[in-house]
């Protein structure tokens, strides 16, 4: 599936070096899936932070993934991007 890896924020399809993978596996708080192969509803986010900030700003996790997402998931995101 084509928009399997487009970044929440900028749409922009990317290969999986340059992005992050969210996954709400059914019954647990969404997180950051580092495989990129964990069963469950995903989302990607550029390896930017102006991706992250507009994703976040836009809701763009919750609405891709269904339901609130913890802060603390948007800190450990950021904490990757900023390695
Ligand atoms: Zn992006």
């Amino acid at each position: 599936m084509i928009s399997e890896r487009m970044c929440v924020a900028c749409r922009k399809i990317q290969s999986k070096e340059n992005l992050i993978r969210i996954v709400r596996i059914k019954g647990l708080n969404p997180e950051i899936d580092l495989s990129f192969k964990a069963q469950g509803r995903g989302a990607y986010i550029c390896k930017n932070s102006e991706c992250l900030t507009a994703a976040v700003k836009r809701k763009s996790f919750e609405r891709a993934l269904g339901g609130s997402i913890d802060k603390s998931l948007f800190e450990r995101i950021e904490e990757i991007i900023n390695v």
